[in-house]
This record gives C-alpha cells, sequence and structure tokens, in this order.
C-alpha cells in the first residue's frame, strides 16, 4: 500500500533524521482516518480508542529508556522537550539559584535556551571538553555553586557520537542538591538507556532520530521532579504540556521505540569504513575514534579538502553525507564541536560526518569508500603513487 520503489541515493545521514520504519507509517495511518478522534474526549469511542493509543505508546517508550509511562509528556520533538526541561526546571527553582551548567557540544536546543535564560538574569557555565570531547564529571563538580539549579549534559554527542559519563555526571549534579536534564536523542536506540538507573531528573527523546516520524517527541519527567509548564491551555500531559496530543506520530513513536529495542547493528560497517578511510588517508583524523562513541557515527576529516567539496563529490556519487550538524547548516566549517575538543579551525573545515542507520547495507559503505578513495586521489593527493602507497 505504502510500498514506493524509487531508486534513491544512499543516505548516511541519520543523525539528522532517519526513514521512517514501514511498521511505523503502518502503524500511524489509521489514526489520520478510521480512528481520528482527540485522545481527550471522553464522550464516545472514536476519543477512547485515540486515548488507548497514546497509552499504549507511554508503555512502549517507556521500556526503550527504563521509565514508567506517567513519567512521560509527549511533546512536538526534543527542540521542544530540551526548551521545557531547562526553562521549567530553572525558573520553577529560581528562588533558589540563578546558575546553570551546560556544555559547548550541546544541540543548539540547549544551548539557545540557555542564552535565553541569560538575557532573563540566569548566570550560564558552557563547560569545554577533553580533546575526546566528552565532558568529565570533575569538571562539572567544579564548576558547581551554591547557586547551581540546573545541569543539562547530553548523553551522546549528535556531531562526533561520543558518550558522556552522564551516571558519573549524575551523582555529581545529585550531591549538590540540583536538578539533572539529559538530552538523550542520539542515544535512544542505539545504547542502553537506564533512566533511573542514571540519576536523571529530565530525558529528552525525539521519534524522528530512530525510525518514527518527524514533529513528535517527549520529555520524561522523574516523579516528583520539579517542572513548571510553559503551554498552557488544555489539562493534557497532566498539565505538564497543554494541546491536542498528536495521536498518530504517537503511536509511530510508541512503535518506533520497540522496534529500537533490538538496537543498531552497524558498528562493523562503521569499523570497516573507518579503517578503509584512514588506510586510503593515513593522516584523515576520526574525532572522538579513541573516546566511548556510538556505533553508528563517524566524524572524520580528508586533510586538505573542504568538508563542502567532499559532500558534493559524495552527492554526485548518489551518497548523502553531511558537513556537520544538519541544525547548525549554513554555517559549514564552523563545528563549535569540533573547535571545543581544540581542533583547528581549518582543519575542523575538512570533517564530515557520516552516521549509519538501520537500513544501511554493507555496499552502501563500499560505494561511500569508493567514492571518497576517487575524490582523494583526483583532489587532495594527485600523486597517485603517494595515494596507493597508503
Ligand atoms: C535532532 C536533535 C535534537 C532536536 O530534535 P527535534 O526532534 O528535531 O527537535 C536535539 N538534540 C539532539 C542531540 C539532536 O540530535
Amino acid at each position: 500500500m505504502t510500498d514506493v520503489k524509487l531508486k534513491l541515493p544512499i543516505y548516511m545521514d541519520n543523525h539528522a533524521t532517519t526513514p521512517v520504519d514501514p511498521r511505523v507509517l503502518d502503524a500511524m495511518l489509521p489514526y489520520f482516518t478510521q480512528v481520528f478522534g482527540n485522545a481527550a474526549s471522553r464522550s464516545h469511542s472514536f476519543g477512547w480508542t485515540a486515548e488507548k493509543a497514546v497509552e499504549a505508546a507511554r508503555d512502549q517508550v517507556g521500556a526503550l529508556i527504563g521509565a514508567s509511562g506517567k513519567e512521560i509528556v509527549w511533546t512536538s520533538g526534543a527542540t521542544e522537550s530540551d526548551n521545557l526541561a531547562i526553562k521549567g526546571a530553572a525558573e520553577f527553582l529560581k528562588d533558589r539559584g540563578n546558575h546553570i551548567i551546560t556544555a559547548q557540544t550541546e544541540h543548539k536546543a540547549v544551548l539557545d535556551t540557555c542564552k535565553r535564560l541569560e538575557k532573563e538574569g540566569f548566570e550560564v557555565t558552557y563547560l569545554p571538553v577533553g580533546k575526546d570531547g566528552r565532558v568529565s564529571a570533575e569538571s562539572v563538580r567544579a564548576a558547581m555553586t551554591d547557586k547551581t539549579t540546573v545541569v543539562s549534559i547530553m548523553l551522546a554527542n549528535n556531531e562526533i557520537g561520543t558518550v558522556n559519563p552522564v551516571n558519573e555526571i549524575g551523582a555529581v549534579v545529585k550531591e549538590k542538591g540540583a536538578v539533572f536534564h539529559v538530552d538523550a536523542v542520539q542515544g535512544a536506540g542505539k545504547m542502553t538507556v537506564d533512566f533511573h538507573g542514571l540519576g536523571v531528573d529530565y530525558l529528552s527523546l525525539s521519534a524522528h532520530k530512530f525510525g518514527g516520524p518527524t514533529g513528535v517527541g517527549a520529555l520524561i519527567v522523574r516523579d516528583g521532579a520539579p517542572l513548571l509548564a510553559d503551554r498552557r491551555g488544555g489539562g493534557q500531559e497532566r498539565y505538564r504540556r497543554a494541546g491536542t496530543e498528536n495521536v498518530a506520530g504517537i503511536a509511530g513513536f510508541g512503535v518506533a521505540a520497540e522496534a529500537a529495542m533490538a538496537g543498531l547493528n552497524v558498528t562493523a560497517l562503521r569499523d570497516r569504513l573507518e579503517a578503509e578511510l584512514r588506510r586510503i588517508a593515513p593522516d584523515a583524523v576520526v574525532y572522538g575514534g579513541a573516546a566511548v562513541r556510538l556505533g553508528n557515527t563517524t566524524c572524520i576529516s580528508m586533510p586538505g579538502v573542504k568538508a563542502e567539496t567532499q559532500v558534493m563529490a559524495l552527492d554526485l556519487a548518489g551518497i548523502c553525507v553531511s558537513a556537520g550538524a544538519a541544525c547548525s547548516s549554513g554555517k559549514v566549517g564552523a563545528s563549535a564541536v569540533l573547535a571545543a575538543m581544540g581542533v583547528p579551525v581549518d582543519e575542523a573545515a575538512t570533517a564530515i560526518r557520516v552516521s549509519l542507520g538501520w537500513n544501511t547495507a554493507a555496499d552502501d559503505i563500499e560505494r561511500l569508500i569508493a567514492a571518497w578513495r576517487d575524490l582523494y586521489v583526483r583532489v587532495a593527493h594527485s600523486d597517485i603513487s603517494h595515494a596507493q602507497a597508503a
């Protein structure tokens, strides 16, 4: 029914978004047509059916990250979740203090929320990271003051895939009596996430980063964690987020979460890709390569060749990758993440991001290797003997 066969380019930009899993689409469709009720309508079966779908998805998403259904607040995506957690906690706790801690490598949804709060009188510390791109628990501890109320540190980085020691950071935050928000968008479905085990108060998720639709996300709020609602209106989501629930999207999110329980088994493909690219260009750098990181991500430089040139050449070869975070595009080459790691600007401008997904095939990797090799030989190092010797 929805099986449109087109010859599409190879997509390897799964940190920007992922294709919707066919099972997800099938689960969503009835909620647009046959059972289109408002989940808050209590007077007829359309409403009850919609509510049942929303509640079933709560269990499915909760199971993925070890939270209970009632801790889930549906949102329009992780941007809203990040805004709601940080603003909602900081404003609720502002009589206790006005200091927020985050990191320079966070997603824009976190950084820009913090910048906005600075305009409103909050003070924000943007922690630097180590050469491996990770935030240390010691740096969080050193930044904490009596006025610190909120700490927001992501689980896995969207540009380089490095994983922060969130459990250690959570212990420090708890010891100091602050609350802890974790943007887990890129970790969920790719690594085990245990909401309660991590000592986290708020956790952001987005459906479209693991086979779900865009426009739906969740903020997981620990039972009893402070939160000032931002949107006002109906009493949906136990007064934590007003607005009619996106029933079809939520149903799809639930099925995507269930499918994501199986994990993403692409580490061997990613490792082969990196090994081959490093063989072609021994002076290429894999950023965060020695750190704990996601198995689907490669951020690698081609010395002397601008990222845009690589992205265009790969596009001509029918392969889609990116020159960094999609959300910061338009400013290609200005990766704040690589800058925070101490990578020189000129070198950072030669780094591309390859992010594999559930539909990446071994053959796709071979095509990428071949196209990258062609470019390297042609543009960067036209001295063929050098390339062959490598
Ligand atoms: C994509 C992404 C977001 C934003 O999610 P949306 O659902 O697209 O708003 C937030 N944080 C990280 C780490 C992301 O990769």
